[in-house]
């Protein structure tokens, strides 16, 4: 997931000052950057409204955002389970150790989510191709 851009961090003090009048200045905006800048937007936004629905929270500061995130983090991917996506390669793929296709095996389809839990997207199709698909000639 995509980092934050200043202007979603702004977005989000916008959001914040819409609730507590809070002056938001250039400077402010770059502070909060600075700090939550590295979550991404979803996740922040989440965040914000849990931070702002916790009552010991009197004034909002960017570590309340931080704190809250993990949870929000959890939250988002409860209810958006993610979807067993094909590779994006067709016709689908057969595995070359069952003969199944792909995402009708069980065994291949754990491998693939084995990967991505470990290493996300990156490289899955380049592995899935080394490790998993049937050589094609
Ligand atoms: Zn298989």
């Amino acid at each position: 997931m995509a980092k934050m851009l200043i202007s979603d961090t702004k977005e989000l003090l916008r959001q914040i000052a819409l609730v507590d009048n809070r002056k938001v200045m250039p400077e402010t905006i770059e502070a909060w950057h600075n700090i939550i800048g590295g979550i991404p937007f979803d996740i922040a936004t989440q965040a914000l409204k849990m931070a702002q629905q916790d009552s010991t929270i009197r004034y909002l500061e960017p570590r309340n955002i931080i704190s809250w995130s993990k949870e929000a983090a959890f939250r988002l991917d409860r209810d958006n389970p993610k979807v067993e996506a094909p590779l994006d390669s067709s016709p689908q793929p057969r595995c070359r150790e069952h003969n199944e296709l792909i995402l009708s095996c069980g065994p291949c389809c754990r491998l693939l989510h084995d990967y991505e839990q470990n290493n996300g997207q990156t490289g899955i199709d380049r592995f899935a191709k080394a490790e998993i698909y049937e050589v094609s000639h």
